[in-house]
């Protein structure tokens, strides 16, 4: 059941699909040249800079630098993770996703009917809040919430009666242990030292938590009463991260057209108030702040997200951990924006009261990120002393660091420059250095990059490369990449680019791997064996110019043994005739 899914049959699937095709279906290519071309899926333009490759099955973004392969596609496309995209792979070929057994995994394996017993709660639970014999008052609860049939049926909002196996003995009516297991490991279900089973939510408003493919994964419970907690939330499960999943993302994308903001509140209640008010792309996090992961899920889906807290301590906390969660994201034509609200409100009782179009104003004048990252960093660093500007200028250097886009580095760096009364060159400086980790997009082509890239994109090239296992001791960065390259190719020469791609996906050199298929080489097809061949000499220059180098230090220290004496002259004769050929 649990297992990592075998090499050979991604390699298979990857195979069988055919990029253009699976791309087409979701963004209409038009032909251009040897590739397809369309306006990018990734970020907002108006000519197309998103190409796909047939040969590579390959795509690539010259405008926002996106690319991959097949799965990489419906990962980024359809906010998959890698397993759940090898599944719809799979799923669109009709074939089952085998497993390897006994190799060790951190996370369960997703069991096939997990899915569908949630949803088995889920509808349950709306079940009851028609049905039980409690329904009449919680109904009347609910609309004294001001929520619609429409509202609750949109959301799936249902009832957890009081009493401690209504659940349990509705999914698990016979005392089945295995289901039993299942349903604990759900979280549907508790299961105390003793043994003894009872539900999890009881007495509860249910709000079904759903992933960015409508499947239940969570529920989230309001208490009824006064009682305590008042929200509660299905533990982490196989099927639950709370730092990755978004109360309403799914709910916000079903409606039509196209998602043009978001706005991130505190709590499902707030989300489902806003609905009713027709406000419907509000989202919530679920019991954590705001992370990466969430920001880098919005920005998929649109290209402005408005973060909205209370104006307390506690909200201004929130907001803060939100914009440095969201810095890693912001690329050029996003926009990120804060709204503080009156203290003791949540967007929950502040839409009741001053209405729809109201609550529309306090988003439209919200604070952009430019503004608000200097409002609080002021706070904390005094910049009308030198050590407060000394402290400002290195933390916002560290921030503004991380950000992708140039357009807001720029402009946050001009800010600075202005708040510390110095010269803009000076802080970009000081920005840069802080960045130099940061790794630039313009990569220099060396020739090792260059043979990697040539050898990566056109794998057929493995036919004209030399053999030259010696290779192996050169100290030249990435020798051992392109030769571990040219054996995969040697042992299977029908493996694309995709498929050479996936066999890195979590290694270290997946990046430059990713990086060196979308490299745009501009080389005559013609030219391309001899081109390769050209860069692979220089490569064995270069090692042969290390080999007589450290030679000659060993000479100076000790004598050369006659065999490194005939080497020696046979890599000068080499270097000398420009055909660097190691006779052994
Ligand atoms: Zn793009």
């Amino acid at each position: 059941m649990s297992g990592q899914i075998p090499r050979q049959f991604i390699d298979d699937l990857l195979a069988r699909t055919d990029i253009v095709e699976l791309i087409d279906q979701r963004v209409p290519l038009k032909k251009a040249g040897r590739n397809y071309a369309a306006c990018c899926p990734f970020h907002s333009e108006k000519s197309p800079s998103f190409t796909v490759s047939p040969d590579k099955q390959f795509y690539h973004c010259f405008g926002c630098g996106a690319h991959g392969n097949a799965i990489s596609f419906m990962m980024e496309f359809e906010q998959l993770e890698f397993v759940e995209a090898i599944e719809e792979l799979a799923q669109q070929h009709h074939v089952e996703v085998p497993r390897e057994q006994g190799v060790g995994r951190a996370r369960p394996a997703v069991q096939a009917d997990d899915y569908n017993l949630m949803q088995q709660a889920s509808e349950f639970y709306q079940q009851q809040l028609q049905q039980h014999p409690n329904a009449g008052s919680v109904q009347q609860y609910v609309s004294q919430r001001g929520l619609s049939a429409k509202t609750l049926n949109d959301f799936g909002i249902g009832y957890a009666p009081d009493g401690w196996d209504n659940l349990l003995k509705r999914l698990s009516p016979t005392n089945n242990r295995q289901l039993r297991d299942q349903l604990v490991e759900l979280r549907l279900i508790n299961r105390n030292d003793n043994g003894r089973e009872y539900d999890f939510f009881r007495e509860r408003l249910m709000f079904p938590i759903r992933d960015k493919r409508g499947r239940v994964i969570a529920f989230g419970g309001r208490v009824l009463g006064d009682g305590t907690p008042k929200y509660l939330n299905s533990p982490e499960s196989r099927l639950f991260q709370k730092g990755r999943e978004l109360y309403g993302l799914y709910e916000a994308r079903q409606q039509p057209g196209h998602l043009e903001q978001v706005l991130v509140v505190e709590g499902y209640m707030d989300v489902v108030a806003l609905a009713e008010q027709d406000i419907r792309f509000a989202v919530a996090c679920l019991g954590t702040a705001t992370t990466s992961d969430h920001m880098h899920a919005l920005f998929r889906f649109t290209p402005k997200v408005v973060c909205c807290y209370d104006g307390d301590r506690a909200g201004r906390d929130a907001a803060w951990r939100a914009l440095q969660s969201a810095l890693p994201q912001l690329k050029d034509g996003v926009e990120l924006n804060f709204v503080f609200l009156p203290d003791g409100e949540d967007p929950d009782s502040l839409v009741q009261k001053e209405g729809k179009a109201a609550f529309l104003q306090r988003i439209s004048a919200a604070t952009p990120l430019n503004q608000y990252f200097f409002e609080h960093l002021i706070q904390e660093f005094d910049p009308s002393t030198d050590g407060g500007k000394s402290a400002l200028s290195v933390k916002a250097s560290e921030l503004i660091k991380q950000i992708p886009s140039e357009f807001y580095r720029e402009s946050l760096t001009d800010k600075l420059a202005n708040l510390l009364g110095k010269p803009r060159e000076r802080t970009k400086a000081t920005v840069s250095r802080a960045s130099n980790r940061v790794k630039s997009s313009a990569m220099k082509i060396t020739p090792m990059r260059r043979a990697i890239g040539l050898l990566l994109q056109n794998p057929n090239i493995v036919k004209v490369m030399p053999n030259a296992p010696e290779l192996a001791d050169a100290n030249i960065p990435g020798i051992g990449l392109l030769l571990t390259l040219q054996q995969r190719l040697q042992q299977e020469p029908s493996l694309t680019t995709a498929q050479l791609l996936e066999q890195w996906r979590d290694l270290p050199e997946h990046s430059i791997l990713m990086t060196l298929a979308a490299w745009d080489h501009q080389i005559d097809p013609e030219q391309l064996c001899q081109e390769f061949v050209d860069t692979f000499h220089s490569i064995e220059d270069q090692y042969l110019q290390q080999r007589l180098e450290a030679l000659e230090r060993k000479d100076k220290l000790q004598q050369l043994s006659k065999a490194e004496w005939h080497e020696y002259k046979l890599l000068l004769q080499a270097l000398k005739s420009k055909k660097p050929r190691l006779a052994n």
